[in-house]
């Protein structure tokens, strides 16, 4: 599942391409797919700031409302549109056409462009709500701080300091790497990133979240923060068909750490192979001369 550097990516490429554009239609090709709210709301509204709340965003409107999206799975939204770089080339083999049968709704803006989203496995979902209620819909006001602050950036997610995150982390019993993906404890990381971090951390992912010593938890934390920064510099992850907002996949699969590369050696040439074990219903990889 897209994590906080997928989702960011799509929401800087909001920033830069759909921002400032008016809606002038709406299209909804699958009603089940908006949860929420009534999506007319949108048509004549402009388009001010997109937001991120850990995996979710939040396009804001100058009529006070505003498109909130969880893109779980398989979401994409992809602009097409008058001010596209023109050396940018649409990745149609992880979009297929636009629109396409996957293409469940459509923003018509104003200057020709168009914000197709898609959703393959239609787990994600969309909902119309009044912008001032956007802090307050549940999930958002249910989710833990989030461990990097982005300069410049519309994110509206509290940050973790280190001293929060050593709170978080002494004081719960759940295994560490299940604690990390529990976005009420911590926003934005999922099973890739929780995996890289605690290969690079050298933590054994069983480990019980309260039997880490300070020196393991500043560790850590220093750790999550680099693998989400080295996930945002390669424009995040695609595994299944994550893209950004041109419709492009990222680059970051391409330096896993241990994630997804059971039976493979040791990024650390400890002479070790990455195993793979299930926590929390979820595959788990790491190095077990490495992580302790
Ligand atoms: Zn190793």
């Amino acid at each position: 599942m897209p994590e906080l550097p997928e989702v960011e990516t799509i929401r800087m490429g909001m920033e830069k391409y759909i921002v400032g554009h008016e809606v002038v239609g709406v299209d909804v090709r699958l009603p089940k797919i908006v949860k929420e709210g009534d999506t007319e709301k949108l048509t004549g509204g402009k388009i001010i700031g997109a937001r991120r709340f850990g995996k979710v965003l939040s396009l804001d409107l100058d009529n006070n409302f505003s498109l909130v999206a969880h893109i779980k799975l398989t979401g994409q939204f992809i602009y097409l549109g008058p001010n596209r770089p023109k050396e940018s080339i649409l990745s149609s083999e992880l979009t297929g056409p636009l629109p396409g049968k996957h293409t469940h709704l459509i923003l018509n803006l104003d200057k020709g462009g168009n914000l197709y989203y898609n959703d393959i496995r239609q787990f994600s979902w969309i909902r119309i709500l009044p912008t001032e209620s956007v802090v307050d819909f549940p999930f958002i006001h249910e989710l833990g701080p989030e461990p990097i602050r982005l300069a410049n950036t519309r994110s509206g997610q509290a940050f973790l300091t280190l001293d929060v995150f050593r709170g978080i982390v002494s004081g719960t019993l759940q295994k560490i790497k299940v604690l990390l993906m529990d976005q009420k404890k911590i926003g934005g990381v999922g099973n890739i990133y929780a995996n890289d971090a605690l290969f690079l951390s050298g933590i054994d992912p069983t480990r019980k979240a309260n039997s880490l010593s300070l020196r393991e938890q500043s560790k850590l934390y220093e750790s999550i923060i680099e693998v989400l920064k080295q996930g945002l510099k390669y424009g995040g992850a695609t595994e299944m068909n994550f893209v950004n907002v041109l419709g492009q996949g990222g680059g970051y699969q391409e330096h896993f750490l241990v994630y997804g590369r059971e039976g493979k050696p040791c990024p650390n040439n400890c002479g070790g192979i990455i195993l793979k074990i299930r926590l929390g219903g979820r595959g788990t990889y790491y190095c077990p001369n490495c992580q302790k």
